[in-house]
């Protein structure tokens, strides 16, 4: 018989029940470590006492309204986004796809409006990944997204993620924006140079492009800061986020300054759920536990002491792990045996991760992580990877 839940992914034969922080608990009692995050998303752990707070109190208030009345709660979500990043206005959204589309949106309607509709193409990167609409999966360019999904979604060309040559080459008259990811996640956790990033600006601005950063991995202090770009001195015009927004409840938002915004006016974009008040009170709530003294350099700390642990691990075992790469708390194993492999061996163990692309294992812990689960992780790398070497 067919599934009843469409098998649209190859799934773990683990069902979890209960979460605790960095922890989570499956059906069969087994407890387990998270460093997956339910991929970036639980930032602050679960059943964080603050965040079931939040949305317990608004449950017991309005669900939701529609975008047809004014929202006290996106009012108050997008002024502290404002208030700590480049941007000066936001759009609610429920996913991070739907972030990008606005993004896609937003480019092509600001050159509409400056008299130049022909400007609508988007330049992105090899390797990315945007989300799994149709203009999304054209903006990542992957074949395994696209293929038996034509005709692709016309408007986005690909150059060398890093390539700053063939990123000047590829704008023309017809460019719209520069879209990438400052650290590609889901291609492999490959960090762009700050170098780079800060020259995509430049050539945005040489060329009267927009330059768009998606975000919404790296976002919400996965990185170290806030914003993963805020560590290079420069911005973007445009920056889609959702992931680590909700922590745990989907949110999506696209923020934007109001030049590259000054096209999104009444009735150009929609959405029916976006930003709808139970959303909005948890991402508050996110928020402002993130924005607390002490939290995101907590994130930074655990992150140079994670990597400090598995650059020792990997000098170990270098027949298993090729290479330790990331930034923060976003960081990639490239594996010399298949990624999958290792991810079941270390679920096995009772650590979760997560694969990416250039077979590589993702850790995502928690940002409110400590040094003791750092240990436990560490301390089951170790025992799997010598289980892997025996
Ligand atoms: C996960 C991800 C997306 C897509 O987010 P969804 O919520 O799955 O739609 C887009 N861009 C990046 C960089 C991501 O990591």
């Amino acid at each position: 018989m067919f599934p009843v839940v469409m098998p649209t992914y190859a799934r773990a034969d683990v069902a979890f029940e209960r979460g605790e922080g960095a922890h989570l608990w499956a059906t069969d009692g087994r407890r387990y470590l998270d460093f997956g995050s339910g991929v970036a998303v639980t930032s602050l752990g679960h059943n964080h006492p603050r965040l079931v707070r939040a949305l317990v109190e608004q449950a017991g208030k309005v669900w939701h309204v529609s975008n047809l009345f004014r929202s006290p709660g996106q009012e108050r979500v997008a002024a502290k986004l404002v208030a700590n990043s480049f941007a000066d206005t936001v759009f609610f959204c429920n996913s991070g796809a739907e972030a990008n589309e606005c993004a896609i949106k937003m480019a092509r309607k600001f050159h509409a409006e400056s008299g130049e509709p022909g400007r609508c193409e988007i330049v992105c990167a090899t390797g990315a990944f945007h989300g799994r609409t149709l203009a999304t999966i054209a903006a990542g360019g992957q074949e395994k997204h696209l293929k038996g999904f034509d005709p692709v979604t016309p408007g986005f060309v690909h150059v060398p993620y890093g390539n700053l040559n063939a990123l000047r080459a590829a704008i023309g008259p017809q460019t719209a924006a520069i879209l990438v990811e400052p650290v590609q996640g889901e291609g492999g956790v490959v960090a762009g140079d700050p170098d780079y990033l800060r020259r995509l600006r430049a050539a945005a601005d040489e060329f009267g492009v927009l330059l768009i950063f998606d975000e919404v991995q790296t976002g919400m202090g996965r990185t170290g800061p806030l914003f993963a770009h805020q560590a290079c001195g420069i911005a973007p015009d445009i920056m889609p986020l959702a992931k680590g927004l909700g922590g745990g409840f989907p949110v999506g938002a696209c923020l934007a300054t109001a030049a590259a915004a000054k096209g999104m006016t009444a009735g150009s974009h929609g959405s029916t759920f976006g930003g709808n008040p139970l959303a909005m009170a948890v991402a508050e709530a996110v928020l402002d536990a993130m924005l607390e003294p002490g939290f995101l350099t907590n994130g930074a700390a655990m992150g140079a002491r994670l990597r400090a642990g598995l650059d020792a691990l990997c000098s170990r075992y270098p027949a298993v792990i090729e290479e330790v790469r990331g930034i923060g708390l976003m960081i990639g194993l490239k594996a010399r045996i298949p990624n999958t492999e290792l991810i079941a061996r270390l679920l096995a163990n009772g650590l979760v991760t997560i694969a990416a692309g250039d077979n590589v294992v993702r850790l995502l812990p928690p940002l409110v992580i400590g040094e003791a689960e750092i240990a436990e992780a560490l301390g089951i790398i170790e025992r799997t990877l010598s289980e892997v070497s025996a």
